[in-house]
């Protein structure tokens, strides 16, 4: 049976630029699909010069019930909403707009999102581990919360840029109900075989990994056989840094558990409903092989 869209038909999608490779359509339209809902969601590929545009237009419609935001826009669009939750505040970006009325709530599911798909994929809780975050930008600092919120005893953050890893552990140190929080320059730092060798969990919550020629972004040789390594990267499937993590015998997942526990999470927000991760999970495992 084709698709019905008709007037009583509610409106989700993404807002980033480009969008041509995302899979969140077709995950959150199986999502629907699986409960019957009358809802459709949408790719919206929008440069950042014409973004509030976009969220004017959007606010206009009478059937809009929110969107998800992504690069290059998380950060840039805080000042088109009306508010935010305190942890898209705290984080300083959002990945989840629900519109209710003509209110714009901007939240952020992705911290959620890796807690789950830690949990799911190498059983992992953060209470009193030790976990280091390579990387300090949007990714790094949904991560950094996250962890640090959940009970982490030490999270460590590693940026190429320092002064950005140490504006990062500056802000959540603040919400870290007394856990330590430290930043270090990426590849600089002598004691980064210390670093890595004392933890229970690294995150790739860089870029890097993406392009073909890419190297792993730390030397994961120094991790312990115990750890857990989570590239936050899903395209490709196996980065060189997985590619490392499971040469060490290390437990280790791509970022397509995230992308799918933040979009659970989005689609609770929006319906109401507890999401059907099974459906969604069969939505990205072809979108990932086609
Ligand atoms: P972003 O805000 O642009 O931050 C990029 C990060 O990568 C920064 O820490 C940057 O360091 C670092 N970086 C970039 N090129 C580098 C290089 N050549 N060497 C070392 N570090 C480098 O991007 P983002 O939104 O945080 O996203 C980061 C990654 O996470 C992307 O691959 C994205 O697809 C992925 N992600 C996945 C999910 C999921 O659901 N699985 C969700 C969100 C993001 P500087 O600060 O020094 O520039």
């Amino acid at each position: 049976m084709p698709r019905v869209i008709s007037g009583r038909t509610r409106l989700c999608g993404v807002l980033g630029y480009p969008l041509e490779h995302t899979l969140s359509p077709p995950m959150h339209n199986a999502a629907f699909a699986a409960l019957g809902l009358d809802w459709v969601y949408l790719p919206w590929p929008v440069v950042p010069e014409r973004l509030g545009e976009a969220l004017r237009g959007l606010r206009a419609l009478a059937n809009f019930a929110g969107a998800n935001v992504t690069v290059p826009h998380k950060e840039a669009v805080i000042p088109h909403l009306d508010e935010l939750t305190e942890e898209a505040r705290a984080v300083g970006a959002v990945n989840t707009i629900v519109c209710a009325g003509d209110r714009l709530t901007g939240h952020t599911t992705d911290g959620a999102g890796l807690l789950a798909a830690l949990a799911e994929a190498a059983d992992f809780r953060p209470g009193g581990a030790s976990v280091v975050i390579v990387g300090a930008g949007g990714a790094g600092r949904s991560a950094a919360f996250a962890l640090a919120v959940a009970g982490a005893r030490q999270v460590t953050i590693l940026n190429r840029s320092e002064a950005r890893a140490r504006a990062l552990a500056a802000d959540v140190a603040r919400a870290a109900h007394g856990g330590k929080v430290l930043a270090y320059q990426l590849l600089i730092t002598p004691s980064t075989a210390q670093i890595l060798g004392g933890a229970d969990l690294v995150v790739n919550a860089t870029s890097v990994g993406m392009r073909p020629g890419d190297p792993s972004p730390v030397d994961l040789a120094l991790c312990r056989p115990a750890a857990v390594a989570y590239d936050m990267v899903y395209n490709p499937p196996e980065t060189p840094f997985l590619r490392q993590a499971r040469s060490r015998g290390l437990r280790a997942a791509n970022g397509l558990g995230m992308l799918l526990y933040q979009g659970a999470a989005a689609f609770a927000l929006w319906t109401g409903r507890a999401a059907p991760v099974g459906a969604m999970r069969g939505a990205l495992a072809a979108g990932e092989t086609a």
